[in-house]
């Protein structure tokens, strides 16, 4: 049981957030920044990089079959990506609500889709959907070296313990 709570409560949690090339190009990326730091994420690593074919059909592999898999990867590959890794709290599973839906008509104002994107087709940002994804992810996109680790300053004014 102490080892449940001491799970529950663990502010390392990694998720892997990717700003696409239209929110690149749109100049969302400090809006998106700006959602995660204001809720009290902390930024572990963060870089601009245009990944080819082969890592972004590898990135969206279980999509593979899927009709729009074609369309996903030229949209992915026409640009900058701002790829991130943000840690704390249930990283993973808020992240996504910070996105809001997949489909952004779907998602709720407020979100970042919600807020700056229509179609599902440009919807300006990725987020693991778990954290076993999450770590899958941060090893496609990012080197060891690359990742920081540090003690925020604001850190005991956002968690209690
Ligand atoms: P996510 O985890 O919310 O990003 O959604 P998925 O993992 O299901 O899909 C990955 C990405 O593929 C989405 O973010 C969309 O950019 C794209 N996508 C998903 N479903 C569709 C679709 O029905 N049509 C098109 N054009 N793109 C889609
Ligand atoms: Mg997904």
């Amino acid at each position: 049981k102490q080892e449940k709570l001491h799970a529950a409560n663990m502010s390392d949690e990694q998720t892997f957030i990717a700003i696409k090339p239209d929110g690149v190009q749109r100049g969302l990326i400090s809006p998106i920044i700006g959602r995660f730091e204001n809720r009290g994420y902390k930024l572990v690593g963060i870089k601009m990089i245009t990944p080819g074919k082969e890592h972004l059909e590898k990135h969206y592999a279980d999509l593979s079959s899927k009709p729009f898999f074609p369309g996903l990867i030229k949209y992915m590959e026409s640009g900058p990506i701002c790829a991130m890794i943000w840690e704390g709290r249930d990283a993973v599973k808020t992240g996504r609500t910070l996105l809001g839906a997949t489909n952004p008509l779907a998602s709720a104002p407020g979100s970042i889709r919600g807020d700056f994107a229509i179609d599902v087709g440009r919807n300006v940002c990725h987020g693991s959907d778990s954290v076993e994804n999450a770590k899958k992810e941060i090893a496609l996109w990012f080197k060891e070296g690359e990742i920081t680790s540090w003690k925020s300053a604001q850190h005991d004014w956002i968690y209690e313990k």
